[in-house]
């Protein structure tokens, strides 16, 4: 076994990360009996911001509006 044969790849674009959708997948958290996604642990809650990263997917962060929807959402003022 080689020691360190680890291949990275050249190009870690760390600066931009393109939203591609994913879709969530939401399983049962028992103890809160409340919905989580486990791939990025969204918990599923019912107010207007949430049903939004609902239907974006797992990467709704990355989204271009993200920012936008999440102050509207919540009322916060940058
Ligand atoms: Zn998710």
């Amino acid at each position: 076994m080689a020691k360190g044969g680890y291949w990275v790849p050249a190009q870690i674009e760390d600066e931009e990360i393109k939203y591609t959708y994913e879709r969530h997948a939401f399983v049962l958290l028992k103890p809160a009996s409340c919905y989580y996604c486990k791939y990025c642990g969204l918990v599923r809650l019912k107010n207007k911001f949430t049903k939004w990263c609902i239907r974006m997917g797992c990467n709704n962060e990355y989204h271009p509006t993200y920012m936008r929807m999440r102050n509207h959402f919540t009322g916060r003022r940058k």
